[in-house]
């Protein structure tokens, strides 16, 4: 496969760009490879500089829903363009962005749109903490948040101490108020609230987790979170930034049947612009301003071009349900690939569309185990792939992406590709 149009770009934008990426993972240290650089997408396909054509598991880290250069998206977004870019004031299509969202996720009865994940999240915290007046977080050992200061902890030594920074130039007193619990422990999340109780203003979760690779939650783990949070007067975050539109059209709330105080979106929401989004009850959200004390704001929130990306995404997804059936069941047939290729090489765990293929054989069940992945075997598992057409994530911490414009020729072309691993 010739790739050397990637391998000359990369050369380049090492010279103006740190790592000549704009996101780390992309520049593929993991498995030790040049990045490809992308010409293209339709479909589940996207083509790379140099003409070589892959289908996609990687659906943009998760936005890509229903493939690439979705017609009635572009059409609706190229429409958009001509009546001007942004305005800096409201436009129609947030308060039917905020209504729909209400409609599909019942617990956002009002919602604030961002430009990122990273943003909703952080803007999520900040309400939580506004409301409840309180300033310790929870979250897990795994869980990604987005790159705000005091969400890049995930380490920390033991549950009960506050958090190390895992980035420089995060001072540690700005990561204090983040305690780290284990990823489905109870008893880690029992000891934090022991013992700091009523100084708690939120636990905040992927509630599958999908950055550490997929790991679900145990039976009972999200009832016990909401149990916990109610017990000591916190709120529960739910950070649907993967699963949101993603597990079905209510996201991971509706799939599990628990229901946090607030949501966080991002990723699909945005159609494949960037958007995020942060939502909950109406007291909660009137803290925000400019109803109440907490401050948030952004130039290019709600931008028009974005909010109609996002907003023709979710009216699609409503109104063909029939998709997260067709996703899943396409994941089932890669899963069941996988497991009679690799048998016990490997631990997979899959929720819906949502997919890892860890190479150990013991349970995957939180970060220590994760961890245990060989991850040498990843990489040669992944340039394989990769040199065969099919475009999975160049680490072995990710999810497996499945979109619905994955047809049976793509999911039976990966399959047979799947069959003959080295
Ligand atoms: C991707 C992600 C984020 C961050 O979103 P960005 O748009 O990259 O800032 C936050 N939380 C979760 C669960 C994510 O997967």
């Amino acid at each position: 496969m010739n790739t050397s149009k990637s391998k000359d770009l990369f050369e380049k934008s090492n010279t103006c760009i740190p790592g000549g990426v704009n996101s780390p993972v992309r520049a593929y240290r993991a498995v030790n490879r040049t990045p490809l650089f992308i010409e293209k997408g339709k479909g589940s396909h996207i083509t790379d500089v140099d003409g070589n054509d892959y289908i996609d598991y990687v659906c943009s880290w998760g936005p890509g829903i229903l493939g690439h250069g979705k017609d009635i998206v572009i059409e609706a977004v190229k429409e958009a363009c001509d009546k001007g870019l942004t305005f800096g004031a409201p436009t129609e299509k947030e308060y039917e962005i905020a209504m729909l969202i209400k409609k599909m996720m019942p617990s956002m009865a009002m919602t604030r749109m961002v430009s990122s994940g990273t943003e909703a999240v952080m803007s999520a915290i900040r309400t939580a903490r506004g409301f409840t007046g309180r300033d310790y977080i929870v979250k897990f050992r795994g869980c990604y948040h987005g790159h705000s200061d005091g969400l890049l902890v995930k380490a920390g030594s033991g549950a009960l101490t506050g958090g190390q920074p895992d980035s420089l130039g995060v001072p540690a007193d700005f990561t204090k108020y983040t305690l780290v619990a284990e990823y489905n422990s109870e008893e880690s999340v029992e000891n934090i609230f022991k013992n700091f109780a009523d100084k708690i203003a939120a636990v905040v979760v992927e509630p599958v987790a999908a950055n550490m690779g997929v790991v679900p939650p145990k039976e009972g783990f999200l009832q016990f979170l909401r149990n916990i949070t109610d017990k000591y007067g916190s709120l529960l975050i739910f950070d649907e930034v993967i699963t949101g539109f993603r597990l079905s059209t209510g996201g991971a709330q509706e799939y599990y049947g628990v229901e946090p105080d607030i949501t966080t979106l991002g990723k699909i929401v945005g159609g494949g612009m960037p958007v995020g989004a942060y939502g909950g009850r109406k007291e909660i959200m009137e803290m925000v301003a400019p109803v109440g004390g907490v401050y948030q704001a952004g130039t290019l929130s709600g931008n028009p071009i974005a909010m109609t990306a996002g907003l023709t995404t979710l009216r699609y997804l409503d109104s063909h349900r029939e998709i997260y059936d067709k996703i899943d069941k396409n994941a089932q047939c890669l899963e069941k690939a996988y497991r009679e290729k690799l048998g016990n090489k490997v631990w997979i765990n899959r929720v819906g569309s949502l997919m890892s293929v860890f190479f150990t054989p013991e349970e995957v069940k939180d970060m220590d185990s994760a961890l245990e992945s060989d991850t040498k075997a990843y990489a040669d598992y992944f340039s394989y792939m990769i040199d065969n057409g099919i475009y999975i994530a160049p680490s072995q911490f990710e999810a497996m992406f499945i979109s619905d414009a994955h047809g049976d020729y793509e999911i039976s072309k990966t399959c047979e590709v799947i069959r003959k691993l080295p």
